[in-house]
């Protein structure tokens, strides 16, 4: 695929969120900052620094389920690196990336004896919605066009709860993701932003005050929008 057509995986998960705040960053290249965008930030500082390291500590196979497979390998000395902020890409599908872990299992030769299972760490707890096993799935799709291994399962790992969920890779979740891949595609190409949709989750955007879904929302009156819009815009003015 034509590399200018390539999206980021992290637009994903913004288009699953609202396709408004997608457009918003992908197309108009608009960006805010606010306490929870800061403190997924914070909390990603340790799988943000490109690496990787052997893991040192005996496996958990109780809290941690892809430690079954390296108990079972160990006997054979086997050891799992762990690689941070793994650069991706798919051909293929036209996107690419950055995976917060990247879990391989190396043999005593050195050589990876199962496929690599991409571990992506969230801020929250476990959603009931499939927005971040989306994100999860074009992970696992650009590390099986990397190296060749089919990957069936990756993991989600909520700092809020401290849990780490085991996601399958199936054909259902493939499918959703290329299809969300190609609706993004598509919006970013014919350079359409979405009228947006005031609702719940627009409380938790950091593009709030950008996109004014009060004010802006068709069903609302003119009058409303400019008593809300013009504040904000004045108050965003350096008159310095
Ligand atoms: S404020 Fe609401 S409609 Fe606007 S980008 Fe955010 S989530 Fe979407």
């Amino acid at each position: 695929m034509d590399e200018t057509r390539f999206i980021p995986i992290s637009a994903i998960q913004h288009f699953r969120y609202c396709a408004r705040q997608c457009a918003l960053i992908h197309i108009d290249g608009l960006w805010a900052e606010n306490q929870y965008t800061a403190e997924g930030t914070l909390l990603h500082r340790h799988v943000d620094t490109p690496g990787s390291r052997f893991n040192p500590r005996p496996m958990d196979t109780e809290s941690n389920p892809s430690d079954v497979e390296f108990v079972m390998q160990s006997q054979d000395k086997a050891r799992k690196r762990t690689f941070h902020a793994m650069p991706l890409v798919s051909y293929q599908y036209g996107i690419t990336g950055k995976a917060d872990s990247v879990e391989i299992i190396l043999n005593k030769h050195g050589k990876i004896t199962a496929p690599p299972r991409p571990v992506e760490h969230k801020r929250g707890k476990p959603k009931r919605d499939n927005t971040d096993a989306v994100q999860l799935c074009a992970q696992a799709i650009c590390l099986e066009e990397m190296t060749g291994w089919k990957i069936t399962q990756a993991d989600l790992f909520y700092h809020s709860t401290r849990q780490r969920i085991a996601i399958e890779i199936d054909q259902p979740l493939r499918i959703i993701t290329c299809r969300l891949i190609d609706e993004i595609r598509e919006m970013i190409e014919l350079n359409q932003t979405p009228r947006p949709i005031y609702g719940p989750k627009c409380r938790q955007c950091s593009l709030r005050f950008q996109c004014l879904p009060k004010g802006t929302d068709r069903s609302k009156n003119p009058h409303l929008y400019l008593t809300r819009a013009v504040p904000v815009s004045l108050s965003n003015r350096d008159f310095s």
